[in-house]
């Protein structure tokens, strides 16, 4: 190596080290930042409808000294904060909760319960871990608008409602998010899970995540008596074929190096035993990677879920409602080995590796698809020890949407507030050209 590149690697590696929060500025904010992650874990709400949540991060982002817009897209929050010339950078974090009962035992347990928008009550949890990044999206916030010498540029804070339905990204987007606010040179965001012990982050370059489709499918038969099949037509017959042959798509027409999924979630038909009922409802998720796999699998669907109608002698065609979809998260390139150097000099290169892409879907694909280079870090949440010992015997810790699912608070918030100012620094540094 010549020695001017010696000089300018050595310059890189203390630019990206001199990135890395220090260990004190973490530690003065995390008790903060663990107390507000007791507060909201105790306080989840569903979708749509984050509006304690979301004021409670407005509050602080505004004590903080960030200009803060609530109620963009619902109930989401855009918090800017101006720091001189440069680019504009946005981390986003999700608000919402799911209807899930905790059985994690915990002290902080959430024991809410509220009415669903079906007006059904249901319980409600942090079973996702949203509010670990709310959490260390405040410490973050904290740590940047004490330290303005160490960034320049724009820094955009994103609190989007209703992830889990994947409704949040694109209603935030439809209220003028791009207009009213600076467009972002790069958006970032992260996730917690228990595919790592906490500590260690992964990084996926490319396709981080499927495309995601929801659909709705009413069979329609001929009610009748359950004694007199003859007079009727059974729609209970034909979705149980049908879930059969669904079943032969992913196995028989996706070619085996591609990825699908075809999950029937539901089926719902009937009242009682002795009535053969006149429809019959099933509940669809379709995941895959490509584009084209999913353009087949869907077309498949139809296909066969009308065949199987017409073999039932249905009197009409089903129905199907394509509900709810997003495209799968990209990963940028460049952005993303840019980011992987800068969170091996932040947690240790022995702590970030190389994640594959989940089968778990996210609306974040919305923001990125906009334009804008993304990158979405995946990020250990479980006990380490824990994590070792379910290795050991073979067994995976409960995921995501379990409710047994429970990060290790501590080193959980501290990698990820270590992780986002080490990114947001190194994307918001005087040297980074602006794109
Ligand atoms: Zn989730
Ligand atoms: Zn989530």
């Amino acid at each position: 190596m010549q020695p001017a590149h010696v000089l300018l690697l050595a310059i890189l590696i203390s630019t990206a080290q001199a990135q890395s929060p220090t260990v004190k500025e973490v530690d003065a904010v995390y008790p903060d930042a663990q107390a507000l992650y007791l507060d909201i874990h105790q306080h989840p709400e569903l979708s749509s409808h984050e509006t304690q949540t979301a004021a409670k991060l407005a509050s602080r982002l505004r004590a903080l000294g960030y200009g803060v817009t609530e109620h963009v897209g619902g109930t989401g929050i855009v918090a800017i904060l101006k720091n001189g010339a440069g680019p504009t950078v946005m981390f986003r974090t999700e608000l919402d909760a799911l209807p899930v009962e905790e059985k994690t035992g915990l002290p902080y347990a959430s024991t809410v319960r509220t009415k669903d928008d079906s007006g059904r009550e249901v319980p409600v949890m942090h079973a996702c871990g949203h509010d670990v990044h709310m959490a260390a999206l405040i410490g973050t916030a904290t740590i940047l608008a004490h330290s303005k010498e160490t960034w320049h540029g724009t820094l955009l804070l994103i609190g989007q409602p209703a992830e889990e339905t994947i409704t949040g990204a694109k209603a935030m987007l439809a209220d003028g998010f791009l207009t009213r606010f600076p467009k972002p040179d790069f958006a970032l965001a992260l996730h917690v899970e228990n595919r790592f012990p906490a500590g260690v982050v992964g990084v996926t370059p490319g396709t981080y995540d499927t495309n995601a489709d929801s659909l709705r499918i009413t069979i329609y038969g001929k009610g009748g008596h359950g004694s007199a099949p003859q007079t009727a037509i059974d729609p209970i017959v034909i979705a149980a074929r049908t879930i059969l042959s669904l079943q032969t798509i992913v196995s028989r027409e996706v070619k085996p190096t591609e990825m699908a999924v075809i999950t029937v979630g539901y089926i719902r038909a009937g009242t009682k035993n002795n009535i053969i009922p006149d429809q019959a409802e099933l509940g669809l998720t379709v995941r895959t990677f490509k584009a084209e796999v999913r353009k087949q699998v869907l077309a498949a669907i139809t296909r066969i879920i009308n065949a199987e109608a017409q073999a039932g002698g249905a009197p009409r065609e089903p129905l199907i409602e394509r509900y709810e979809q997003t495209d799968s998260v990209y990963n940028d390139p460049a952005l993303t080995e840019r980011m992987r150097a800068v969170l091996e000099s932040a947690l240790g290169k022995e702590n970030v590796v190389t994640a594959e892409p989940i089968t778990a879907s996210e609306d974040f694909s919305y923001f990125v698809e906009q334009g804008i280079p993304g990158f979405y870090l995946s990020m250990g949440g479980a006990d380490p020890e824990k994590f070792a010992a379910a290795q050991k015997a073979g067994e995976t810790l409960p995921s995501n949407h379990s409710p047994l699912f429970a990060p290790d608070v501590s080193p959980s918030l501290h990698t990820a507030i270590t992780a986002e100012i080490a990114m947001l620094r190194n994307l918001l540094s005087s040297t980074a050209a602006k794109r």
